[in-house]
């Protein structure tokens, strides 16, 4: 098999015992990069020269029989939302076109620390505001398993470079299921870890409370493989978790006898695709063939959660984007000479409409009068989807639903109706409210050959029991070895 086809175990285990080294398989994920990026744009930005710089080093290290880390000599990708020294971050933006950070956040020192080979940064909605990456000032990104519909969003790029063999494995950032829903739209596997589990530092703010860093990838093996790697207290993060993390790999069994599953009967609502609705159904069957209890459950105020949502997090943008003001860094507009008037011009200029939309719903939300009606409101019922999640926890291992209502929706189909564009997210929501982790894996294809994620919810800091359950599904199935065969 092609190099760049591999998972990280798989690549792993070859540069193991010397069968190929980093060079050679970096050199190939750059030629399926040349080979593919035209059509799909998963790419912002290629850092070709300093990753081959890091493959010779990774190629050194194993030469020298030195310890050597987890990813040593792994080509991957980031979505460009990643704070990374000295390469352009742009979060998709034109007010951080031009922008080169002088740090590295958190979790790119982690995956650098592991021996990591960067290949570049990947296309996304601006901001991480999205559902189908449409949104980025740097042009669409596009499905590989059909090139007239969406990636998902907004980890659009992370996704298809994943499924489109264009890395080994990729990183994203998950504030309403940017991570699970192009997860699902492209046939890889995403997990958005506990709120906290993974730190924030060095991370583009969207919605502070509710952004989480996570995997994509080729399977659940590798995300468990990541997630050992990326997860982890910081003390540069006040809201991470000073908890000692498990080897994520160890819940590598394919075993899920007495996992009690449940199934929300709100979940199943009118408007989601039948196909979805079936294969979600297939795999519940499945599972409990393996030995899975599967319950009906009651998620009774998850329909307030995608309104909740849209509240919470234009209103934790519009704080958190106040600071591109052409002043620092980034963006400033060429032609203001007052200051108002270039603090103007530049957001003006700066921003997409969909930002601006956000953050003007966001300001909205939270002026005087306003703020009990909305924010205040939205806050509660938060507290009462969390506390939903907490009752079924109390006796169900995890939760399953589909990760989205459809199968990936073609290009400019949602651009008009951002109310459509939200609604993609209405499964994948309430576990950010609920700062819970969950992961979608592929389940099966629709006629037309499309994807189709299953969505596996967990308790608080539960990780563990999704990948297992993750694991014994995919390990009954094939869903995860098939590529898109169109590019
Ligand atoms: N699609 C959601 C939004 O547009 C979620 C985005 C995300 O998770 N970053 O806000």
């Amino acid at each position: 098999m092609e190099l760049c086809r591999l998972t990280i175990h798989e690549l792993q285990e070859r540069l193991r015992k010397r069968e190929v080294c980093s060079l050679e398989a970096t050199e190939e994920v750059f030629k399926r990069i040349e080979e593919v990026e035209e059509k799909v744009h998963a790419f912002v930005t290629l850092t070709k020269e300093e990753a081959f710089e890091q493959a010779r080093a990774a190629d050194r290290r194993i030469a020298a029989d030195e310890q050597i880390g987890p990813l040593n000599g792994i080509p991957i990708s980031l979505k460009d939302i990643f704070v990374t020294k000295d390469i352009l971050t742009t979060c998709s933006s034109k007010i951080l076109s031009n922008f080169i950070p002088p740090y590295d956040g958190t979790v790119v020192k982690k995956v650098k620390d592991a021996g990591a080979v960067i290949l570049g940064k990947t296309n996304m909605d601006e901001f991480a505001m999205g559902s189908s990456n449409e949104n980025s000032y740097f042009g669409v990104t596009r499905n590989p398993w059909d090139l007239t519909r969406v990636p998902g969003g907004s980890s659009g790029g992370s996704a298809v470079s994943v499924a489109a063999d264009e890395c080994i494995a990729s990183l994203g950032t998950d504030t309403g299921g940017s991570i699970r829903q192009p997860a699902g739209c492209c046939g890889v596997v995403g997990m958005k870890p506990t709120y906290g589990r993974v730190s924030r530092y060095g991370i583009v703010a969207f919605a502070s409370s509710l952004d989480q860093v996570g995997p994509l990838t080729k399977d659940v093996t590798d995300c468990a493989i990541l997630m050992n790697v990326i997860s982890g207290y910081d003390p540069k993060d006040s809201t991470s978790i000073p908890e000692e993390v498990p080897d994520y790999t160890q819940s590598l069994v394919a075993d899920v006898k007495g996992i009690k599953i449940g199934v929300p009967k709100e979940y199943f609502i009118k408007g989601t695709d039948p196909e979805v609705e079936a294969a979600v159904q297939e795999a519940l069957k499945l599972l409990e063939g393996l030995g899975a209890e599967i319950k009906e459950v009651s998620l009774p105020h998850a329909e307030y959660g995608v309104a909740a949502y849209y509240l919470i997090a234009p209103a934790e943008a519009s704080s958190n984007l106040a600071r591109y003001d052409g002043v620092k860094y980034g963006y400033r507009s060429p032609e203001s000479e007052r200051l108002l008037e270039m603090y103007r011009m530049t957001k003006t200029e700066g921003f997409g409409p969909e930002v601006k939309r956000r953050i003007m719903l966001g300001t909205y939300a939270l002026s005087a009068g306003y703020y009990d009606a909305y924010y205040l409101k939205a806050q509660k019922v938060r507290t009462l989807i969390r506390k939903d999640f907490e009752e079924v926890f109390r006796h169900c291992d995890v939760v399953i639903t589909p990760t989205a209502p459809t199968p990936a929706f073609k290009l400019g189909e949602k651009t008009e109706d951002p109310l459509q564009m939200y609604l993609s997210d209405i499964f994948t929501i309430s576990c950010n409210l609920a700062g819970i982790p969950g992961l979608s894996l592929p389940c099966g294809f629709s006629k037309e050959g499309l994807p189709i994620g299953l969505q596996i919810l967990g308790d608080f800091l539960k990780e563990e029991v999704i990948i297992r359950v993750a694991h014994t599904y995919e390990q009954s199935t094939d869903w995860h070895q098939r590529r898109p065969g169109g590019i």
